[in-house]
């Protein structure tokens, strides 16, 4: 037996050096389709030779990284003009008794209250909820890179549909070739911070350091650093939204939940989650949209998120004019820092895809295929609980005990 037991040991770590050698690059990532060799963890040196540099992967940011005298500074250059709003919390958990004692003027313009998206505090930008162009979805994945993601992005590939993914940091740096394969197909990647807590109930060092080390993983492993981010849950307040525009990020949020991210919990359902998408959809087919696009917030968290988006697809292409990532949709042709990285214009995008012209019209829509399947976020969640009909005080009630369910 005890032989037995050590050839099995030696068996699999052969299988697991193998495993290492074998996905050394984006590519060999990209051509895995099992789910289960898709998710096993594999090294990667650049990721591995910052990792002393980095916070603890997944856990919240208490202070910016020790000797980290670049955000240091950052941190110490724009602190004093933070605008004074206390946090909402601690520690990425947010403060429940606040709920009952809040301004119900919102001075802080924060979401989570009443979806405020105008900033009270002048010299901030709006929050990007919807899109410019009209009859066009902004579409939009949150919490990846997912590590059985190959089938899903397969499948935008096949539609050649490029879109936006809200990446966490620490799934950045689990997951880097997963990351990598979103920028060699084409989409458009902006943060979701470090560990995807509450942002307004993080201090201003450590809502800075979940922004900025988000940034920096994204930078570290794709080469790109981005200029947009979306707050988990939507949870934003002035302070926060100030923080992040001094590091250079747009705040977007969105027009229309799925609640792809709540299904078994707090009574959603895949029925529900169903209803939402053909809410958004039946509203595009009677001319919501003729003015002014929308933005839909879906996962790229689990097999169910991105096997309902591929079952979505064809729906939503045909009942919007253009689906495209959100920089496309604002004519950000240059997303991130780095100016060696382009987008095409919305005209430029729209040019190759006429109206209503989506692949799953030229016969390959793989709907019966399966993403295969791994949490991408473990232990925490991804949204907020505002679906098209759902009340203020029906949402926060959600959002609560999404927390203590969650986090
Ligand atoms: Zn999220």
């Amino acid at each position: 037996m005890v032989r037995s037991s050590v050839s099995g040991v030696v068996a699999a770590t052969t299988l697991w050096l193998l495993r290492v050698g074998a996905v050394s690059t984006e590519g060999d990532e990209a051509g895995l389709s099992d789910p289960v060799a898709e998710c096993t963890p594999y090294g990667y040196g650049p990721v591995t030779a910052a990792l002393p540099t980095f916070p603890a992967i997944w856990e919240p940011i208490q202070q910016i990284f020790q000797n980290d005298s670049v955000a240091f500074n950052k941190f110490v250059s724009i602190n004093s003009s933070i605008p004074n709003i206390a946090p909402k919390g601690t520690l990425g958990v947010p403060d429940l008794t606040l709920l009952t004692t809040y301004s119900p003027s919102d001075t802080d313009c924060w979401w989570t209250f009443q979806q405020c998206v105008t900033p009270k505090l002048s010299g901030l930008k709006p929050d990007i909820a919807d899109v410019p162009e009209p009859r066009t979805l902004g579409y939009g994945f949150d919490d990846g890179p997912n590590c059985s993601h190959n089938a899903f992005y397969d499948y935008l590939t096949q539609q050649n549909q490029k879109a936006t993914m809200f990446f966490i940091g620490s799934n950045v740096m689990d997951w880097p070739l997963q990351a990598q394969r979103a920028v060699s197909d084409g989409h458009e990647i902006c943060a979701h911070t470090w560990s995807h807590r509450y942002m307004t109930a993080f201090t201003n060092e450590q809502a800075f350091g979940e922004l900025w080390y988000s940034m920096q993983a994204i930078k570290l492993v794709t080469g790109y650093t981005p200029t947009c981010w979306r707050p988990p849950l939507g949870d934003v307040d002035d302070r926060i939204r100030y923080i992040a525009s001094q590091l250079g990020l747009d705040t977007i949020l969105w027009k229309y939940n799925s609640n792809d991210w709540e299904v078994g919990q707090n009574g959603v359902t895949t029925d529900s989650v169903q209803q939402n998408y053909d809410n958004l959809i039946a509203a595009a087919k009677s001319g919501t949209f003729d003015s002014v696009g929308a933005i839909i917030l879906t996962h790229e968290l689990n097999n169910y998120t991105m096997q309902t988006a591929i079952d979505n697809y064809r729906a939503l292409s045909e009942a919007f004019d253009y689906m495209v990532p959100i920089a496309v949709a604002q004519n950000r042709t240059e997303p991130y820092v780095e100016t060696n990285f382009t987008m095409p214009s919305f005209a430029s995008y729209i040019a190759s895809r006429p109206p209503n012209s989506s692949a799953a019209d030229q016969g390959s829509s793989s709907s019966s295929g399966s993403t295969g399947g791994q949490s991408s976020t473990p232990g925490n969640s991804g949204g907020v609980a505002l679906g098209l009909t759902s009340t203020h005080a029906f949402s926060m009630a959600l959002v609560l005990l999404s927390v203590a369910l969650c986090l």
